[in-house]
């Protein structure tokens, strides 16, 4: 293409409001497809989650929205100005006006929290600055800290003041790559909460790496999840949790119960109960998965006659929720074995039978050969 042309077609592009805009994208390391047909959107103030196992793309993918990957294929545009298209424009990432923190974000060891904050701002030594730099470690919890040098901080008290950093210049977007998981469980949660606090306070619109559903939940306005590259849903968390587009949408969110069955009258039988069938064609095998949480048990005093039942195989307590193994009886005899979890302690005794109700929000039937 002739640089006139590309430029009107630049400019032709530049129209997205989108805070962050990618379209189209590809991303290859020699033959190996890390990235595939990714359209993403971050939207101004939204926190915005790339969940996915290990592996699937989702560090390659912020690193193009930063400028540390080079584009291949696709187009990237912040706040409606196209920073990259391939054999074209690159915008360098300290000039896309992206906030960016790590797993561990290094912060400068010869420098005070103060100075590491300050560090890269137009006349950092100001009293202005000082007062926004401070400012926001206040909102992180860390002006106490103001003087320290890093050494002296424990990990998450670093996490927070690299975030304070990145948020100093007041960037468009934020980028976050698994900002957490370096942190004990106790002290994530607390960071987590105050990181999303100090994100909406803000008002940076975020694209965040995680490979637990449950972070991508708890900060999420929306989620994409990623699998072998690709996006395989986008939306919000109860979007994702509770009309899950495919199996592997189900199954990343937790722990499933899995059973077969065929399509007869438009349901389907399972050894908990018949379920709508979802549309499959009549006699066909569907694949029906159930949560945990989708089983609610109750005791009975013995089993009925002439009643299907099931009974315990064992019960574990969780914590804020018990796990109980359960042995369900299906009409033809056959026995499966089903987890139900249950909110707060109820352990009943193995051999214990049991009536168990099916809530069907919470049960999911896909055709038996998908994958
Ligand atoms: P994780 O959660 O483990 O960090 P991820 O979802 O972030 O994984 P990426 O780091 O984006 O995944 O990697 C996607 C694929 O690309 C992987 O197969 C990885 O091995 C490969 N890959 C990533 N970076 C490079 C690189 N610089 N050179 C070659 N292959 C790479």
């Amino acid at each position: 293409m002739s640089k006139t042309a590309q430029a009107a077609t630049t400019q032709a592009l530049d129209q997205d409001t989108g805070m962050l805009h990618m379209e189209g994208v590809y991303h290859r390391f020699g033959e190996h497809p890390a990235v595939q047909d990714v359209e993403l959107d971050v939207h101004p103030g939204e926190v915005v989650c790339l969940l996915g196992p290990s592996g699937c793309g989702k560090t390659t993918l912020l690193r193009i929205a930063a400028g540390l990957e080079v584009l291949q294929h696709g187009r990237v545009a912040i706040n409606g100005r196209t920073i990259a298209v391939p054999g074209g424009r690159h915008l360098p990432p300290e000039k896309r006006n992206v906030g960016l923190v790590f797993q561990d974000s290094a912060l400068f060891p010869h420098l005070t929290v103060l100075e590491n904050v300050t560090f890269g701002l137009p006349g950092r030594q100001g009293r202005g600055q000082r007062h926004h730099a401070l400012a926001l470690l206040e909102k992180l919890g860390m002006a106490a800290h103001a003087e320290a040098y890093p050494h002296t901080l424990s990990g998450g008290q670093q996490q927070r003041v690299a975030l304070a950093r990145a948020l100093a210049p007041s960037p468009q977007l934020m980028l976050l790559d698994e900002p957490f998981s370096s942190l004990d469980a106790r002290l994530r949660d607390r960071i987590r909460d105050d990181t999303l606090h100090v994100l909406k306070e803000v008002g940076a619109g975020t694209l965040l790496v995680t490979h637990d559903p449950e972070e991508a939940m708890f900060m999420a306005d929306r989620i994409a999840l990623m699998r072998d590259g690709r996006i395989v849903q986008t939306g919000t968390p109860q979007e994702l949790y509770c009309a899950p587009k495919d199996p592997f949408v189900v199954t990343f969110f937790g722990d499933v119960n899995e059973v077969s069955g065929t399509v007869r009258g438009g349901r389907v039988e399972t050894p908990v109960g018949d379920v709508d069938a979802d549309g499959l064609a009549e006699g066909s095998t569907a694949r029906v998965l159930i949560r945990p949480e989708a089983l609610r048990v109750a005791e009975l005093d013995a089993p009925p006659e002439a009643h299907r039942h099931s009974h315990v195989l064992m019960a574990k307590l969780l914590g804020r929720s018990s796990l109980v193994h359960l042995c369900a009886h299906a009409r033809d005899g056959c026995e499966s074995h089903l987890h139900a979890r249950v909110p707060g302690v109820f352990l009943p005794a193995a051999q214990q039978p049991v009536r168990i109700h099916l809530d069907t929000s919470q049960v999911f039937v896909f055709p038996a050969d998908g994958d």
